[in-house]
């Protein structure tokens, strides 16, 4: 029934809220999906966009979740300035190397040529160096070990809204130690870190590796990684941990005198997680109706709808509706009323389907009477996932939504693992290889070539390797390019 007739003129047009199916076109979907759920927008300059209310929200969970790990494992928030003389990138080759290309430049400040171009960072290691520099002189200055949240700037050709901005927001994390198995261990305690918050709140069962020398990060020597799955079965590297061994201590001259009296050059890390991480989940979970939000993530857990049709059942339903509300809200969970009269209830539904609202919840002068309400998950479709007469009373009504929001996490996850471990091939042959990445599937097998060689994988099917993952397959392994002794499998996919 309808709270009361919608007005002829809606906002937005005819498609107001209406998304490509995404087993249509998972691009136009995408998109369609970022624009209909108010996530972001496109800034004017390409490349660039603006995220709304609703997709900060996702990311301000990223955020929430992440700060507090980064603090219990030892690290403090702090801030470097956006602009780098242009100097500090060239100091280290390999960085300048990789990164050239993608900087922004600023020439002039104050309608003046500047006596030395600033580059807007892309990265933030090579002042992070400069400042450790300073501060750090003897061994017990380390570990140094802090975090930024902060934007970045990198000149991207192809982009994609959240997947590959110009400008994109993230946490960096900079870490200094004394030896080389400090840095490693931390490397790894971060990639930790990621992989278990994306299992954990976003229900992304990403792989965890390693970098080939040809992925690595560009001034790293290893280059730790999560690589998700999306439902196109691309992979999206969705966050990276560097062990950056001595090269930006040696290119700065960050030392330390150790325990001996020796001076010593740090050992060093880097982490991060962008706003790109957002569009994995929408890239995870998402369906035909839209996006489908991870409990734990997402800034709506529960949208109550009221449902009334002649205007004395008004004051009853929405007393209930207030009670239900703030009985759900003390109780920690995020639930917002829509009791706008400009839309149907039916429209809300769709809506909030659309917007990937975990659970929906009923209340209709008949639930009144009844004193329940009913109860509809958005991973569940139709009948199956709808619950008549849950009781309204307070303790009962918090256990069972909340017990829903742990079962909708995990059989997000659970789904995610299922459609994962079904499209990655073991492959012994760059003839199977090859087969698998045209049938647009992951495919794992042994890999011991030349960088050359996976430069011609890339070249010849798109793929490459996403990682070496640290679950490796017992026993001898052959490498199926050149069938020497292997002693790693690698993951290899097309990837975002
Ligand atoms: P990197 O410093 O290149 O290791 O990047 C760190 C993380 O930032 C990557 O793992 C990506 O998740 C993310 N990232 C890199 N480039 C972009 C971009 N252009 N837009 C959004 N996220 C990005």
């Amino acid at each position: 029934g309808a709270a009361a007739p919608a007005p002829p003129e809606t906002r937005g047009g005819d498609r107001e809220g209406q998304v490509t199916p995404r087993s249509a076109d998972f691009n136009a979907w995408y998109t369609d999906v970022i624009a209909a759920a108010e996530l972001a927008d496109y800034g004017p300059v390409r490349g660039t966009m603006v995220i709304r209310p609703y997709g900060y929200a996702i990311w301000e969970a990223i955020q929430d979740y992440l700060n507090v790990k980064f603090k219990e494992t030892g690290h403090s928030n702090m801030y470097f300035p956006q602009f780098i003389p242009y100097s500090f990138i060239e100091k280290e080759a390999s960085h300048v190397e990789g990164f050239s290309p993608e900087l922004a430049l600023v020439t002039i400040g104050g309608g003046k040529e500047l006596e030395e171009k600033l580059v807007v960072r892309p990265t933030s290691e090579t002042i992070v160096n400069h400042m450790f520099t300073k501060w750090i002189q003897s061994y017990r200055d380390l570990p140094l070990m802090i975090n930024q949240w902060a934007n970045v700037t990198r000149w991207e050709m192809r982009t994609k809204p959240f997947i590959r901005t110009l400008e994109f927001l993230w946490q960096e994390g900079h870490t200094a130690h004394a030896t080389f198995e400090e840095a490693e261990k931390e490397a790894m305690q971060m990639i930790d870190v990621y992989t278990k918050f994306a299992y954990e709140q976003a229900a992304i069962p990403v792989i965890p590796g390693r970098k080939s020398r040809v992925e690595t990060f560009a001034g790293a020597n290893r280059t730790y990684t999560i690589e998700a799955m999306m439902g196109d079965r691309k992979a999206l590297q969705a966050g990276t941990s560097h062990n950056l061994g001595q090269n930006f201590s040696r290119a700065f001259g960050t030392q330390f005198m150790d325990e001996n009296g020796q001076i010593e050059h740090v050992w060093q890390t880097s982490w991060a997680i962008s706003t790109r991480f957002v569009g994995g989940i929408i890239m995870t979970h998402g369906d035909d109706s839209g996006l489908m939000l991870p409990p734990r993530i997402a800034p709506i857990q529960v949208v109550i709808v009221p449902i009334w049709k002649k205007g004395d059942e008004k004051s009853a339903v929405m007393e209930a509706v207030a009670s239900v509300q703030s009985t759900l809200k003390e109780a920690g969970i995020r639930v917002k009323v829509d009791d706008s009269e400009l839309r149907t209830p039916g429209w809300k539904f769709n809506f909030y389907e659309m917007k990937g609202v975990p659970i929906r919840i009923e209340i209709g002068p008949r639930d009144v009477t009844n004193k329940s309400v009913v109860v509809s998950r958005r991973d569940v479709p139709g009948k199956q996932g709808k619950e008549f007469g849950v009781s309204m009373e307070t303790s009962i009504l918090v256990d069972h939504i909340k017990g829903r929001l742990e079962e909708i996490q995990e059989s997000l996850l659970q789904k995610a693992i299922a459609f994962r471990d079904c499209n990655i091939v073991d492959v012994s042959s760059y003839g199977e290889l090859k087969e698998a990445i045209a049938e647009g599937k992951w495919a794992r097998g042994p890999w011991s070539a030349s960088d050359a060689d996976e430069l011609k994988v890339k070249e010849e099917t798109s793929a490459t390797i996403r990682c070496f993952p640290f679950e490796q397959p017992e026993g001898d392994k052959k490498c199926f390019m050149t069938g020497n002794p292997a002693e790693e499998v690698a993951i290899f996919a097309k990837s975002y």
